[in-house]
Formats: C-alpha cells, structure tokens, sequence
C-alpha cells in the first residue's frame, strides 16, 4: 500500500507547482493580461465570426496536460476576439461595467489563499473585510447601522434574496400565495419576475403599474390599486421601485412609494443595481430621498462600480428577517457557532461556501480611493446627457425621455419607411462595424435603440465616435 500511496503522490505532487513554474506562468499570463488591455483601444467591441470561438472545443479535457501558452492563445482567438468585448470603451449596450483591472488581481489573491469567507470562525478577516464594504453600502444608502447585507454574484440573486426575504418576513405560506399582491412597473428588471418564479410565488397576482411620461411607476395608480385590492379581500404584500430602469435608467418616485407601502404595510424593495451607486454623485442625492425607507435594496458593483461581472449585494434593513430565512445548523459545522462579532455569509444567504468576493471590491476601492469613482459616474451622466442634446442635431433623429442616469434612448424616423424596420437595420448596421456596441429595446411598440454610458474606459472620444458612426450608418441606409 504504501508503494501505491507514493506512487500517486509523484503523480498528485503535479497539482502543487513549485515557484519557477509560477513564476513561468504568471509571466505568460500578465503578459496575456498586458496585450489585452493595450489592445483595447483599437479592439472592436463587438465581433462575429464565421467560426465564432468553436475551436475552444478542441481543448476539450483529456489526460495529458497542455501547455499554458496554447491555451492562452486559444482563449484569445476562440474567446477574447469574439462577440460582446464588456472590458471595451465602446461597450454601451445593456448595462456595462468594464471590469476594474485590480479586481483581477484581488481575485487572484482570493484564489490563492482561498480563505473561506462563508463562516466567521473559519476566516475571520475575511468576513469582516465583506461587512465593512456591506456597512459602507449601507451607509451611503441611509440604513441604520443594525442593516445587513451579502455580496452575492449579480443583482439578480440579490432580488431573489429580497423577494425570499419579504417572503418570510410576511410569514407567508403556500395557502396565502393565491391571495398576495405584488406590484410593479412594466419597466421592472426580468430578474424580478424570475425571482418571483423562483420563490414560489408565481399564484401571487402581479399588478403593473400604469407609467407617467418619463416611464416612471404612477404613484397615485400604486395607491389607487392597493386600496382596490385590498377591498377586494386580496393581501397587498410586496412593491418594486426600479432606481434606474434598465430600459431608459427612469427612476420611480422613492419617496412617496416608501410611504404608501409604510401606510398599507407593505415590504418595499429598490431595485437599484444599475443606479445606486450614482448616489456618490452629490447632484444626484435628490433621487434617491426615501431610499433609507426601503426594507431591501439590490446594488450592483459589477455595473456602476466598473467591476468584473461576479459581484451584487443585497442589503437588508431588517438583519432578523435575512437571519431568519437563511441561517441553518448542522452538526457538522457545530464548531463554527461560539459567540462571534460579524454575521457570517453563509448565515444570511443561500451560499455556504462561497467566492471571496470582498478582496476583488476592497482593492479597487482602497487603491484608487472613492474620487475617481465619483468623478467616473459624474463623467458618464454628462456624457449620456451631451449624447442626448447632440444626437437631436441629427437630422432625423427622435430621442426618449431625457436621461435621468446615463441610459438614453433614441431612434432615426426615416421619411419613407417603417421606423421600426429602419431602426432594427440601424442598430444591426451599427453591430457589425463593431467600435461601438449599442443594443435596442421595445416600448409601447416603439423600437429605441439605447446608450447606456456606464464603462470606466468610456470618455467624450466614443460618444463623439458613435455620433459619426450614426451619421455615416443613417446616410448609407437612406441612400
Ligand atoms: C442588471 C440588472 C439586474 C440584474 O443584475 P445581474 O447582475 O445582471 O444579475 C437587476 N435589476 C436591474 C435594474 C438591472 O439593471
């Protein structure tokens, strides 16, 4: 046995490389990392091919090991250089983010020490590291100093846990669902309605919201609805604010909705993973006056904070009710639960063991400070602003809404053709020349293309870019 035992160990030994080796392969991977960015400038932000990264499955997993600098290659070719390119200036589809350079290295960190971040007793410093970036989440909301929150992997997860939250908090049971309301706006995020789903409560009558001209939730319909609702013997039980629809970045009146649900007692969540973090923008302190009000709250970090996609938080005014829904104990972890000083992740989240995902959030921060930060968000709100006001000096072009946030919608009305059709044709058009990547959206049967100005990387040279772009685009469809 002991013979077989060493043997294995020769071969086991190979997944603990002695530092020349690192040393060897950090080497070709910073270098990978360095052409990437400084290729960024010149790289389109979006691509397709004939081939479209299929080759990627010819490394698919054998016995032998592969050289790192072939599978560098082919993530370049197979990865790198096909489809949406979200680390580009020129990525203003959906909602970007770009995907800060010293997140990669807080993750690589992460992974090397592969600390457990879930549990307290295992990794003490690492859980206060999240919470103190959670209490300063907090913070910046309003929310007392008792709140609690969870660095999840994206905004979605983060409206699950608010919407199982609420769920519970309401006690909630199988037999209620087919009586609960819950309201929204038909600019609501789809990974609400998914979460709903997800949560059981599809039987719960969803009730949406008649919109005001800027697409924002009507405050007196909500009101309206409620009492209707309620005196039809239905139970009012959960309203979404969207701060910063993902459509055109409206943002519904917080305020006021925050004292319906506080009078009708209903639990109020802010869906905020593209906007909240515009809070750090002084000019802009006056969206967000109730928010402190709000029961839950989805931030976003891997959007507004210019991280790489892998990072939402959730935040929860009432720490007992998140406690309530997602601690456990097992015998198994009997030693983990003496007296401890923080919360533990893995007590108010589905995830026990978990991402660190602090380190990628924590370094940014503190290695740049808050500054750029703020003067980055500020930027992108004048830069989806100076869009707006530019692209109506285009002969032909209709804008939305004007931008509360940095999302702006627009379209060209041709002078004989269907608008829709000419619009699909332009944002296709734009797609493939590929500097800039714009995606469209539907409202009310109106096809918009939209802006959304939200990558670190993006300056006034890529707006003034993509209103050539437009030009050149706009003259070749039309003649
Ligand atoms: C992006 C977005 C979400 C979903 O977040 P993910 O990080 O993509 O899971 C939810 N709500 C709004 C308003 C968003 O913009």
């Amino acid at each position: 046995m002991i013979n077989k035992i060493k043997e294995l160990e020769k071969s086991s030994k190979l997944l603990d490389p002695a530092q020349d080796q690192r040393d060897e392969w950090n080497s070709q991977v910073l270098n990978y990392a360095n052409n990437f960015i400084n290729q960024l400038d010149t790289a389109k932000a979006f691509c397709t091919s004939e081939e479209n990264g299929k080759d990627i499955c010819n490394l698919d997993i054998v016995e032998k090991a592969t050289k790192l600098s072939t599978l560098l290659e082919s993530t370049t070719k197979n990865i790198d250089e096909v489809g949406l390119n979200p680390a580009s200036s020129g990525h203003m589809g959906y909602i970007p983010g770009g995907g800060l350079y010293p997140s990669a290295l807080g993750d690589y960190i992460a992974a090397v020490s592969n600390r457990y971040a879930g549990i307290f007793f295992a990794a003490p410093g690492a859980v206060r590291l999240e919470n103190m970036l959670l209490r300063w989440m907090c913070n910046i909301m309003g929310y007392p100093k008792n709140a609690a929150g969870n660095l999840t992997s994206g905004g979605s997860i983060a409206n699950l846990v608010a919407i199982v939250t609420a769920r519970e908090a309401h006690n909630l049971k199988a037999r209620d669902f087919e009586n609960s309301v819950i309201y929204l706006s038909e600019q609501v995020h789809h990974s609400v309605q998914k979460a709903i789903r997800i949560a059981g409560l599809s039987e719960a009558h969803l009730r949406y919201i008649p919109l005001d001209n800027k697409l924002r939730l009507s405050v007196n319909e909500l009101e309206k609805t409620i009492i209707e609702d309620k005196e039809n013997g239905l139970k009012p039980f959960f309203i979404n604010a969207s701060l910063g629809t993902t459509n055109t970045g409206a943002i519904d009146p917080i305020e006021p909705i925050a004292a319906i649900a506080k009078k009708y007692k209903l639990w109020f969540h802010v869906d905020a993973a593209y906007g909240g973090f515009f809070k750090l923008v002084s000019e802009m302190k006056r969206h967000f006056k109730g928010i402190e009000n709000a029961d839950s709250i989805t931030l976003d970090p891997h959007k507004t904070l210019f991280l790489p996609f892998g990072t939402g938080a959730i935040l929860i005014k009432n720490k007992e009710a998140l406690f309530k829904v997602h601690h456990y104990l097992a015998d198994y972890m009997q030693d983990t639960t003496d007296a401890n000083e923080e919360i533990s992740p893995a007590d108010i989240s589905p995830e026990l063991t978990k991402h660190f995902r602090g380190m990628r959030l924590w370094l940014p921060l503190k290695l740049f400070g808050l500054k750029p930060f703020r003067a980055a968000l500020e930027e992108k709100l004048h830069l989806a602003r100076y869009f707006y006001d530019e692209v109506q000096k285009i002969e032909g072009f209709d804008v939305g809404p004007e931008p509360e946030l940095s999302v702006a919608i627009f379209r060209y009305v041709p002078k004989n053709e269907e608008a829709n059709i000419f619009n699909e044709k332009l944002v296709k058009a734009i797609q493939k020349d590929g500097r800039i990547f714009l995606s469209s959206t539907t409202i009310n049967g109106i096809f918009w293309i939209r802006v959304a100005v939200v990558v670190f990387r993006t300056h006034l040279e890529q707006i003034e870019l993509l209103l050539e772009i437009l030009k050149e685009k706009v003259e070749k469809l039309t003649t």
